[in-house]
């Protein structure tokens, strides 16, 4: 199974994470992508994380860097039960991939039908393309209702490498996800989550995972360039016009 683009990493513009966007271009090309999303926290999470202004001065990043396309993305934090999340529209509206998952400084765990609410309301947000680590066991959901809405709106549900070894009791979920995705033709991304430069491309669990669910190349929004840049344009075209 193919995996060309990295849908999910972080620099040091994200406090907590340890290498520079060149770095992370070294890790690309030492897992042989052909690009990568950059996909920092959004700035409700604490820590010092980037202000709205990095959102909206990401232009400024070249295309490509070293024969790498970098694309310039989010990690949004789910704030509550509506749909809310933590930037404007004008930042996130021509980003290339507008991620947004639950994370406990910004949302705090409820009943699995709170959660699984918020998490639908995140899916119906116009602005929002994939939700990352639903999987996390810290926040309970109805996998079938949240696979179920995702594949409605015509989102992504993230498989993420690293939740294996930093959100325990994740991996029998994202075999629950992968499963559903499949029964209900949900697409896919497939994200390394990578808070240190080696880890951009590593993909190892996650891509056991989805080959193991019957996933094919093409519910997977990022097995090539090609089929991660048509999610894109079809979503910054949904975007545009929401
Ligand atoms: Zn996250
Ligand atoms: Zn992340």
């Amino acid at each position: 199974m193919k995996i060309q683009v990295d849908t999910h990493t972080h620099s040091t513009a994200s406090l907590h994470a340890y290498s520079t966007m060149d770095e992370l271009i070294t890790g690309a090309k030492k897992h042989k992508l052909k690009g990568f999303v950059l996909t920092e926290h959004g700035p409700a999470l604490q820590g010092g994380l980037p202000h709205p202004y990095y959102f909206g001065n990401l232009s400024v990043i070249p295309h490509k860097i070293r024969g790498i396309i970098l694309f310039k993305g989010v990690e949004l934090n789910i704030m509550n039960d509506s749909g809310g999340v933590d930037l404007s529209v004008k930042h996130i509206k021509d980003l290339d991939f507008v991620m947004a998952g639950f994370h406990d400084a910004c949302f705090t765990p409820e009943s699995k039908e709170t959660n699984t609410r918020a998490m639908i309301a995140a899916l119906a947000n116009p602005y929002v393309d994939c939700i990352s680590h639903p999987g996390n066991p810290t926040f309970p959901v109805d996998y079938e209702e949240i696979v179920k809405a995702a594949a409605r709106f015509g989102k992504a549900l993230e498989i993420n490498n690293s939740s294996f070894k930093v959100r325990k009791g994740s991996f029998e979920n994202c075999e629950t996800i992968a499963r559903l995705c499949k029964q209900y033709n949900c697409r896919i991304s497939c994200g390394s989550d990578a808070h240190y430069w080696s880890d951009v491309g590593n993909f190892e669990t996650a891509r056991a995972v989805i080959i193991g669910a019957g996933i094919n190349e093409n519910q997977l929004i990022n097995s090539t360039l090609d089929s991660f840049t048509k999610f894109r344009e079809k979503r910054m075209n949904e975007r545009r016009a929401a």
